[in-house]
């Protein structure tokens, strides 16, 4: 006579340290331990080991495998949902959410040998964030004005830096906040002025459904703060840009 195991001795057998951790645990808990912040808008590619980008995107489609699963949607059947998880978490690994996980392009600075101090502006420039509340497309433009200061660096630079900081979940203000910083970061200007126009999807998609909506904002810095003419020279030279635009 054969004897069959119960089969909730499978299970009774394996402790919970044999299940190995999720890497996004791993990762959170050295980020805690190191007191480094991991809001949704902060980019956490410093704290991320070899190997551990390729392993967040597996954990990360298992999940978005169980969300569909959640929704009721028969992801083993439905030919257009069969490879949704793994687009999914490559989507907001490497590209939506890029922003957080890999590191800021390499943007060289150089001295500003010519002592350039004339204002000039830069825009518009594509900006393409989600908002942290519904992870839906914030879509807009963004113009960036700058006097110079010791450093400078190339105009298509702007596009790149603006790219990642909005390549993350965020709020509209603080993306605004935080691409201004790393500006200062990089070419240290006299001024710095920020203007962002976008519409927000949680607003045309979904909720008021209000579709042409969109929101406004600046941010000023440095001269461009505490000379009222600079500061409306910039916003002169956006609208005379803007205009370009509609001929
Ligand atoms: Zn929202």
């Amino acid at each position: 006579m054969t004897s069959t195991l119960p089969s909730s001795f499978s299970s009774a057998a394996a402790t919970p340290d044999a299940a190995p951790r999720p890497v996004s645990l791993r990762i959170r808990e050295r980020l805690e331990a190191a007191g480094v912040p991991y809001l949704a808008n902060d980019n956490i590619s410093a704290h991320l080991l070899e190997g551990e980008l390729e392993q967040l995107e597996i954990e990360v489609a298992g999940k978005v495998r169980d969300l569909l699963r959640s929704l009721v949607i028969d992801i083993e059947n439905d030919h257009n949902t069969e490879e949704t998880a793994e687009r999914v978490a490559r989507m907001y690994l490497h590209e939506v959410f890029k922003g957080r996980y890999h590191q800021q392009p390499k943007i060289a600075s150089f001295p500003n040998v010519k002592k350039l101090d004339e204002i000039y502006t830069v825009g518009p420039i594509s900006v393409r964030s989600a908002c942290s509340h519904h992870l839906v497309p914030i879509l807009g433009n963004c113009w960036i004005g700058i006097k110079p200061g010791e450093r400078v660096i190339g105009l298509s630079k702007f596009s790149r830096v603006a790219d990642w900081v909005f390549s993350r979940p965020h709020i509209q203000e603080e993306a605004v906040m935080i691409l201004a910083d790393e500006i200062e970061r990089l070419c240290q200007p006299q001024g710095l002025a920020i203007l962002v126009k976008a519409q927000h999807y949680c607003m045309k998609w979904r909720g008021v459904k209000e579709p042409q909506t969109s929101m406004v904002n600046s941010v000023v810095r440095g001269d461009f703060r505490h000379d009222p003419s600079l500061k409306a020279e910039f916003f002169e030279l956006v609208k005379q840009q803007e205009a370009l635009l509609a001929t």
